[in-house]
């Protein structure tokens, strides 16, 4: 485990939400796993420390899921989060490395492209929730943004920030999401906007070693406002050989009998975190077995 964590603050009686995360150690996590180029692990970084934040809203199994399907060289990006802090995604084209920005950013919007952000809650009822909204500039933070102020007319204040060093391996990474509850005072929002306006960077922040709370102090200077809660955070994926059975089942016997014979066996990797699962001549037998008695 790493120095990761999330906190959730409140402020003014609760009329303010915010979460604060580092990040930097779940990101390089991502990266390492996935073999990302840099524009990629911005992008992946920024979705995974997006969940990471709503993570802090679950309970118990819920899960929530961030999907961004857009036309840009990346394809599609998928970041899960739970209420223990664990988070896992992917980006189905790692290997993506745009020239940079003129300001000298990653020009993750470029990577992206246009396209659609999705989130779905699964609060283990019988249906998941799902909103969406089209996406704004591909940079992820406005896009969430939009998607709190279209989907549930909350305003949202995002910034998500991942760092790639030199040897491309991640710096510094993190992330704040504000949100207002109605009623708040015209008075409020100005000095929250001038705080917001004021603040650091959040990858450069938490690379020169600052913690969420140093970041939540300068966020709610002149506010009254308390930590509630604070998660630890970690980039791991709950796969497993059984929980993959599934995909090879779905494919049916005649294609199992096929891989058995003419392969030996079957190999399926999990796309969370590039875990590869072998099965032998044996274990295609015995779900072959398992697909006949089903039907
Ligand atoms: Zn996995």
């Amino acid at each position: 485990m790493g120095q990761d964590y999330a906190i959730r603050a409140t402020a003014e009686n609760a009329l303010l939400k915010a979460f604060v995360a580092r990040t930097t150690d779940l990101c390089e996590a991502a990266r390492k796993s996935h073999n990302t180029y840099p524009t990629a692990t911005a992008a992946l970084g920024r979705l995974l420390t997006a969940a990471a934040l709503q993570g802090m809203n679950l309970k118990g199994d819920d899960t929530l899921t961030l999907r961004v399907v857009g036309d840009g060289p990346l394809g599609q990006l998928v970041a899960v989060s739970r209420a223990d802090g664990r988070v896992k995604g992917y980006v189905s084209e790692p290997q993506v490395h745009l020239p940079l920005r003129p300001d000298g950013k990653l020009d993750v919007g470029g990577a992206v492209g246009k396209g659609m952000l999705y989130l779905t809650k699964d609060l283990g009822l019988k249906e998941p929730y799902t909103g969406s909204v089209p996406l704004v500039t591909g940079e992820i933070a406005e896009d969430l943004t939009n998607y709190f102020a279209v989907s549930e007319q909350t305003p949202t204040a995002v910034a998500l920030g991942v760092m790639v060093d030199v040897d491309n391996s991640v710096k510094g990474a993190g992330g704040i999401l504000v949100q207002l509850m109605p009623g708040v005072p015209e008075e409020l929002i100005s000095r929250l906007e001038t705080n917001l306006a004021g603040l650091p960077q959040v990858s450069s922040f938490f690379a020169e070693g600052h913690t969420p709370e140093e970041l939540a102090r300068q966020l709610f200077q002149g506010f009254e406002y308390r930590i509630l809660a604070s998660q630890p955070l970690e980039f791991t994926c709950d796969c497993s050989k059984e929980k993959l059975e599934g995909i090879l089942i779905s494919l049916g016997a005649e294609e199992l009998a096929y891989l058995s014979e003419e392969q030996g066996g079957a190999e399926v990797r999990c796309h969370y975190c590039n875990q590869t699962y072998r099965f032998s001549r044996e274990d295609l037998g015995r779900l072959i077995q398992g697909i006949r008695q089903q039907q």
